[in-house]
């Protein structure tokens, strides 16, 4: 008999029996009504987590990074201009993207560990006179680094500088975990995938998009055949898709988007942020410390945990999987070998956390790391104790 434990990298995230259920349903007829029952109630479902009224939602087979090129493909043309901050491995890798479709990106080179520096972006778009700048991009939650960014604080300071740009934000390990307010930000186009707050396999790249950037792609040339959200719109028109759907992962979507707004999302919100809590007064019992410079910076969905000078942290994942069968994240890009990571979201209690907190412990101290078996799990169960208390009171 082999057993599971529930895995903390910052997705894929730990699945409910009941989505595992919903994706695993017969084969129906995918350019008939029945689809639309599942499509139409995914639509709004986003529609609801994305705080937005209005945004046009866009579902495809694909995954987080598919959803950067749709907004990406859809929204401009070669040449045109990109203002972008470079603060860990995701950002990066957008920039990369746009660069490799013919974009030309202004990059603001910004510590790993730091969140976007919303008064550059707000100095560089007063200097652009011309309005050559076309997109802003915002990595809202760096998952390489626990980094979370102020959007609101970036549509400030566009708004400030009176610039016309689109805003492009990343919330693929935000979306469904973190708050996230597309009408109140002035979010043009959100991007996230199926696999972490959504608690689901891999498959879909799942996107807002505003008046303004739907505008914006009557016009943009950049080429595009899968992700064109016009033959989409088409295809949600007539209750299917230009090709095939993932019926399955959708079906998924609709019960995953009922059980989100079930919970109400503030609620999901607040689990979010009392589990991510314990987990960082554990880090703080262990004598180490975040990648996230400070609080404003903490991620309530992953923590990237700095270990000591001269340690290889990739260590404490292989040690953890190989001993305990249990998966942590490993650190990426520039802070690889200094950081391990611990997911924090999705399906998940405060009860399976301290399992984590309980395991990491244990390979540290078999790695020959100065810590007490116990701490960082005594930390944390004395702040959960006191959330549940709190959370009995009020019910
Ligand atoms: N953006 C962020 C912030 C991510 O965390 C990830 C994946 O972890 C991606 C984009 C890329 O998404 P995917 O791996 O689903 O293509």
């Amino acid at each position: 008999m082999s057993f599971q434990n529930p895995v903390f990298i910052p997705g894929p995230t730990n699945m409910p029996e009941a989505l595992r259920q919903a994706c695993y349903m017969p084969t129906i007829d995918h350019r008939s009504p029945v689809f639309g029952k599942i499509l139409h109630p995914c639509l709004e479902g986003v529609r609801k987590v994305l705080k937005s009224d209005s945004a046009k939602i866009f579902i495809f087979p694909s995954t987080g990074t598919g959803g950067w090129e749709t907004a990406l493909s859809n929204c401009l043309n070669a040449g045109d201009k990109v203002l972008a901050a470079r603060n860990g491995m995701f950002s990066h890798r957008w920039i990369d993207m746009c660069q490799r479709h013919g974009l030309d990106v202004q990059v603001v080179e910004t510590p790993w560990g730091q969140g976007i520096p919303a008064g550059t972006y707000e100095a560089i778009l007063k200097a652009d006179k011309n309005h050559d700048i076309k997109v802003v991009l915002a990595t809202h939650n760096e998952t390489a680094t626990g980094v979370k960014s102020d959007i609101g604080a970036i549509r400030k300071a566009m708004d400030a500088a009176g610039h016309p740009a689109l805003l492009f934000v990343d919330g693929v390990s935000s979306i469904a975990s973190m708050d996230f307010r597309f009408d109140e930000w002035g979010v043009d186009v959100a991007v996230t995938g199926s696999q972490k707050g959504f608690m689901l396999p891999a498959g879909l790249a799942i996107l807002g998009f505003s008046d303004k950037a739907i505008r914006a792609s009557d016009k943009a040339t950049l080429p595009r055949t899968f992700f064109d959200i016009k033959d989409m719109q088409k295809g949600y028109d007539n209750n299917a898709f230009p090709y095939t759907p993932p019926v399955g992962l959708m079906n998924g979507l609709k019960l995953s988007l009922d059980m989100l707004l079930d919970e109400g999302l503030e609620n999901v919100f607040a689990r979010h942020h009392r589990i991510a809590e314990g987990v960082r007064k554990a880090v703080d019992a262990w004598g180490l410390e975040l990648c996230a410079a400070s609080p404003e910076f903490y991620s309530d969905t992953v923590s990237a945990i700095r270990t000591p000078e001269g340690f290889n942290a990739t260590d404490i994942v292989t040690v953890a999987a190989k001993t305990y069968g249990m998966a942590f994240g490993v650190g990426l890009g520039e802070v690889a070998g200094k950081v391990f990571r611990i997911g924090h979201l999705g399906s998940l209690t405060d009860a399976m956390m301290l399992s984590g907190l309980a395991t990491a412990e244990m390979v540290m101290v078999d790695l020959g790391l100065d810590i007490k078996l116990g701490s960082g799990v005594a930390a944390a169960q004395a702040f959960y104790r006191h959330g549940q208390a709190s959370a009995r009171k009020a019910a």
